[in-house]
This record gives structure tokens, C-alpha cells and sequence, in this order.
């Protein structure tokens, strides 16, 4: 069938009406299908979103999800839409068939689809994959779980172009014809648990990203995760593996360089001190991406030129300069233990970290390890600030603050020149902000107020 036989006076039902699910109907719309929108927050909630939708004359449903849903030809699902609901499981039972929005999207995609997934690094190897294309030249189109919905851009997307788009697993649970010529899958590590059940069944929705590809097409796996199962990937995709352990791998990186192996000679691309991105996890990312823009043949100059200068993406490990000689990092996207342990492995300095928010059951004592000889003092904020006194008080000196500012000013009075102050909260911000990026903003304010009232003066004289 084809995309005009697709869409053309089809009903198109469309669960979710956020940023995704707009774009998908404005799509749906464009090439002449019918789309009505579902969702079940109200009226109230969904607020702006459904001015446009009004003002345009789309049909749309709040409050709850009728069966007018099921009278559809196919049904869209928003990103965060659980395939658990009432609705769904009814139109699975009258065969209705359901799409995830980055299917829906792919169809009108005219250029090439690299498609990154995993548990960790996404956002940031799909940001450098997109920089790194740029630079080769071509027409990179970035999108996903990014921000921007793949539906608001495909059908733009020429020939020439290459789409480069964050998958989540979500997405790839009801995909069907979802074909990338270049997919990666990162790494593995159990979450998202409470809808995809148990990690075995995350893993298989995870491998589903290369499901339709072909013998022209390329899967990019991380050699050194030992929780990827490569025989249990059904594709007939080619394959090939970076690694920061292995020298046969396609992308190799270790602390000299990183190396890039072609037809049995590897050639280094750049000395890895060069690499801007701090971390080793971000090496990783690193090498993701660069063999995926190989498969486009991006040339080494470029590659390393972008290397030198990318410094990540906002909220990640990043770097906000120094205050008197203090540096400091705003990791607020470090929503999990696992994410602080990177950070306090990616800064070498001793550390002075701001951590706490809305718990989400994490071990802060997992802290200890890797912050034993690192962690100067802990500042805990939030509703975790009791925990984070019980479980960590003992190996650490740990202040309490009620605020942002409070934590950022008890600290910069407490480092020295060469340390670093660090944001990465290991818990969720949604106790006293709208979100992560949010929270990563007021902590920029907080040391840019700093810097604002610091006299160059006294910073010398610190
Ligand atoms: P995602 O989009 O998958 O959530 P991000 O690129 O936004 O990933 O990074 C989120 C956090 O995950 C980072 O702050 C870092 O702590 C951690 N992280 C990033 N890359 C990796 C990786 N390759 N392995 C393990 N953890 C990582």
C-alpha cells in the first residue's frame, strides 16, 4: 500500500493530545486523511494545546476515551500512551490496527532514518550524530524523544536528507513497517520495568528497532554490554560493534584514541584527551556515533574537528565554567544513581555535590564507592534530604538546604580553586519544579547570580 492509499479520507485516531499527537493529526491532515484525537486528561488540563485544534476544526475528544476511537481504520499512540489501557486493549480484541507516532512519521520520511536507542545516552549520541552529519555535509534532521516530534518534520525531510531520531521503547512497541538504515541500540540496563514488565520483554522491544532492516542496512550493537543478546536480534541487518575494550570492534576507543577500522586497518580519528565530552560513558556515545556517520563517510577532520568542540547537551555533565577558580556542572538530568556514578567518574577534581528531589527508591549508598575519595561535602535538597542525611551522613559531611541558591551559596563558600561544585540530584525534580530542565535552569541562575555578585577582586583574593 502506499502512503497516499495510508492516509487519503482515512479515519486516523490519535491517542494523546500533546506536542506528538498534534503533529501527527497536522500530518495526517496534510495528506488528506481524517484524524480525531482522544485523550483522557480535560479540557482544563490540556489547556493551550487544544486552542489549535479548535481553531482549525479538528475533531477531538477529552476527559476519556469513547469507542468513536474504534470506528478508526488505525490508531496512533503518543509517546507516553501505555499499551494497557481500556482502549487499546479494545481495539486490539476488534483488530484495529495501532501505530506508534514514529511509525506513523517514518512513512512520509523520504531520506534516510538513523534510529538511536538504548537505556542511557541517547539524547546524547542522537544530538552528535546530528552535528557530526552537518559537518560531513549533509542535511541532518534531528527528532524523537528529543523534543521535536518526528511527525512535525518527516514529510520534510528530501531525498538527500537523513532523519536522525531518539527512539524509546515505547515507541517501538507497536511499530510495524519501521525500517532505519542505520539503528543502534547503546546499551541495556532494566527500566521502564513497571510497564514493560520484566527485562527480558524490555530487552525484545529494544531489539525490534532492527527487525525490518535488510542486508542494506546497518546495526550498530555495544560490544562491550554483555546484557545485549545478539542472537536473540532477528534481522539480517549488517552488524557491526563499537567498544572501548575490544580492538576488532568497527569504532574503538580507549584512553590513546579513537580508531575507526575499515577493510582490516583501524586509523586513529583523534587523540581521546581531544574529545570535549567529558566521561567514559560518553566515549561511548562517542563511538556510537561515529561509526554511524562512518556508514555515511563523514571524513576523519571532520569527525575530529566536531569532537573538539561538542560540549554535549544541556542538563548533561555540563560544564559551566568557573567561578573564582571554582568549576561548575549542572547535571540535572541525572535523574538516577547510576547517572550520579558517571558524573562523579567523569570529574577528576574533588567534588562538592548538590543531590536530593522527589526519591524514586534509590540506594544513595551506592554513593559511597566512587565518591569515598571524591565527595567533599553533600548538600541534600527536597523530599530526599532525610534519607539522603541517613544513608550517606556517616562517609560524608551532609548539609541540608531549602533552596537552590541556598545550596549553590553553602557550597562556592566551601570549595577551592581547581574543585567543583556539581548538580546531579539522583532523583526526580518533580517535588519542587516543573521538571529537569527546570531545575538544571534555576541552578544556572543560582551560579550566574554568583558570578554576577563575585568582584574580580575577590575572586583573587579567594
Ligand atoms: P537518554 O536520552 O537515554 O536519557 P542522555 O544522553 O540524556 O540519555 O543522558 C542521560 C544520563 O545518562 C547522563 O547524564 C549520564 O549520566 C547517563 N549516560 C549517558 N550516556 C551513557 C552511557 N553511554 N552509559 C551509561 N550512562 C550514560
Amino acid at each position: 500500500m502506499t502512503v497516499e492509499e495510508r492516509i487519503r479520507n482515512r479515519k486516523i485516531g490519535i491517542i494523546g493530545i500533546a506536542r506528538s499527537g498534534i503533529s501527527a493529526a497536522l500530518l495526517a491532515e496534510k495528506h488528506g486523511g481524517i484524524p480525531f484525537l482522544s485523550d483522557s486528561a480535560s479540557k482544563e488540563e490540556l489547556g493551550p494545546n487544544l486552542e489549535l485544534l479548535e481553531s482549525s476544526g479538528f475533531m477531538f475528544e477529552t476527559g476519556g476515551h469513547t469507542d468513536k476511537l474504534l470506528e478508526s481504520d488505525y490508531i496512533i499512540l503518543s509517546p507516553g500512551v501505555p499499551t494497557s489501557i481500556e482502549i487499546i486493549l479494545k481495539a486490539k480484541e476488534k483488530a484495529v490496527p495501532l501505530f506508534s507516532e514514529i511509525e506513523f512519521a517514518s512513512w512520509f520520511c523520504r531520506g534516510k532514518i538513523v534510529a538511536v536507542t538504548g537505556s542511557n545516552g541517547k539524547t546524547t549520541t542522537t544530538s552528535l550524530i546530528g552535528e557530526l552529519l552537518t559537518a560531513g555535509g549533509y542535511d541532518a534532521f534531528v527528532s524523537g524523544n528529543i523534543g521535536l516530534p518526528f511527525s512535525e518534520i518527516s514529510d520534510k525531510i528530501p531525498q538527500n536528507g537523513i532523519a536522525v531520531v531518539e527512539i524509546s521503547t515505547f515507541q517501538l512497541e507497536t511499530i510495524e513497517d519501521f525500517k532505519p538504515d542505520v539503528a543502534l541500540i547503546l546499551n541495556l540496563s532494566p527500566d521502564h520495568l513497571d510497564r514493560h514488565g520484566t527485562f527480558e520483554k524490555y530487552k525484545q522491544l529494544k531489539y525490534r528497532i532492527a527487525e525490518n532492516q535488510t542486508a542494506d542496512n546497518l546495526l550498530i550493537l555495544n560490544k562491550d554490554d554483555k546484557e545485549i543478546d545478539h542472537n536473540q536480534i532477528e534481522t539480517t541487518a549488517e552488524k557491526q560493534f563499537f567498544s572501548l575494550n575490544s580492538t576488532d570492534a568497527t569504532v574503538y576507543a580507549s584512553e590513546s584514541g579513537l580508531y575507526y577500522s575499515n577493510s582490516g586497518t583501524a586509523n586513529k580519528i583523534i587523540e581521546t584527551k581531544e574529545i570535549q565530552i567529558p566521561g567514559k560513558h560518553n566515549l561511548e556515545n562517542v563511538a556510537a556515533a561515529v561509526c554511524a556517520v562512518k556508514r555515511f563517510n563523514v571524513a576523519d577532520a571532520k569527525i575530529a574537528e566536531v569532537l573538539k568542540s561538542f560540549p554535549g547537551v544541556e542538563h548533561r555533565l555540563e560544564k559551566m565554567g568557573k567561578v573564582a577558580g571554582i568549576s561548575f556542572v549542572n547535571d540535572s538530568k541525572a535523574t538516577n544513581i547510576s547517572s550520579v556514578i558517571c558524573a562523579l567518574r567523569a570529574i577528576e577534581t574533588p567534588i562538592y555535590l548538590i543531590a536530593g528531589g522527589r526519591d524514586k527508591g534509590a540506594d544513595f549508598k551506592l554513593l559511597i564507592g566512587e565518591g569515598k575519595n571524591k565527595i567533599r561535602t553533600v548538600v541534600a535538597i527536597g523530599e530526599a534530604k532525610d534519607k539522603l542525611f541517613q544513608e550517606l551522613g556517616r562517609d560524608f559531611s551532609v548539609l541540608v538546604a531549602e533552596t537552590m541558591e541556598e545550596a549553590v551559596e553553602l557550597l562556592f563558600e566551601q570549595a577551592i580553586p581547581g574543585e567543583t561544585v556539581l548538580l546531579s540530584p539522583g532523583c526526580a525534580s518533580f517535588d519542587m519544579y516543573k521538571n529537569y530542565e527546570e531545575r538544571g535552569k534555576v541552578f544556572k541562575e543560582a551560579v550566574k547570580k554568583l558570578r554576577n555578585g563575585k568582584s574580580e577582586n575577590e575572586a583573587v583574593s579567594r
